[in-house]
């Protein structure tokens, strides 16, 4: 039998779309038709199962996936054996608790005896265990935001990005209990054919990564400011000094983090640069 490895996605919601980008990215080639469950990569050994999220921890810790890409929230949350390989930058959100609007905020003590409607009681009946608080956790696994206007309880915990849906629904968010984004997470015991497999992966990720986040920067200088330029956009060995065809002029081609270039753009200028480019950059090896 062909040797190849099977990654566990959302099949539709927050995470699918930056996930299937990610791999593309990847240079890894598949077909995602509508309404297909499973796929396979015609230029990579790896398979493609289109799941709930919800499901995807435990396929991957039952060894039914290899790998595969969920929110931290999930991971913690379904408490699997699973290994976090990395965390991949997107579908950042947290879970918060929060309560009617109008209700004076006074701590964590504030839930001391009250009820708490959520879809993540592990995460929350860990947070309160480690408050000392006790209060009545009732599991809900979808729309909690409705839970204290209609009675159920006195505060939710939920996922909240911007926190536009606590308040169309007249809450306050008041504490922070987790922080999540997107990981790629894999079985503990994977063979190590495939091991082989996840590690070109991984490798190929970590180039994508690299390169969104660092910037090709290309300048002209005047040849006496090239000693501070350079000390201002080192690069990944050092950068690259063109001559202009105008005497006493260089230009100056260098790789550094979209951070470093905001944080040194006016040192840069004092300095002398000009016709400064920023360039983006697919894939970045090093
Ligand atoms: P499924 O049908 O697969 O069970 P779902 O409704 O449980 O989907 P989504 O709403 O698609 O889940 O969210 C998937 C994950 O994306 C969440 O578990 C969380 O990690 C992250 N997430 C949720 N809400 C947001 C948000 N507003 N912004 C960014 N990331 C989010
Ligand atoms: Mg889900």
């Amino acid at each position: 039998m062909e040797q190849i490895i099977r990654i566990a996605v959302q099949k539709s919601g927050r995470l699918s779309e930056d996930s299937l980008s990610l791999i593309k990215e990847c240079g890894i080639k598949f077909y995602n038709g509508t309404g297909k469950l499973k796929s396979t990569s015609t230029n990579f050994p790896i398979e493609f199962l289109f799941l709930r999220d919800d499901d995807i921890p435990g396929y991957v810790s039952d060894g039914v996936a290899d790998l595969g890409i969920v929110g931290e929230n999930e991971v913690t949350e379904k408490n699997k054996e699973v290994l976090t390989l990395k965390k991949l930058g997107f579908s950042k959100c947290r879970l918060s608790l929060a309560i009617p609007k109008g209700e004076e905020y006074s701590g964590i003590e504030y839930f001391q005896g009250k009820n708490i409607a959520t879809s993540y009681p592990k995460i929350l009946g860990d947070f309160l265990n480690l408050k000392k608080i006790d209060a009545a956790i009732h599991e809900i696994s979808g729309s909690v935001e409705i839970a204290p206007s209609i009675g159920l309880a006195e505060g939710i915990c939920d996922i909240v990005s911007s926190g536009s849906t606590l308040m169309m629904n007249g809450l306050k968010e008041v504490e922070e209990i987790f922080k999540s984004e997107a990981v790629l997470i894999a079985n503990n015991h994977l063979a190590e054919w495939k091991k082989v497999i996840v590690d070109k992966l991984l490798f190929r990720m970590n180039a994508v990564q690299k390169g969104r986040s660092s910037k090709y920067v290309l300048l002209n200088a005047p040849n006496e400011s090239l000693e501070k330029i350079i000390s201002l956009i080192p690069g990944m060995r050092s950068p690259t000094i063109l001559p202009l065809a105008q005497p006493g002029w260089s230009s100056v081609h260098s790789v550094l983090s979209e951070d470093q270039f905001w944080e040194n753009i006016e040192e840069l200028r004092a300095a002398g640069a000009e016709g400064i480019l920023v360039v983006p950059i697919e894939k970045m090896v090093i």
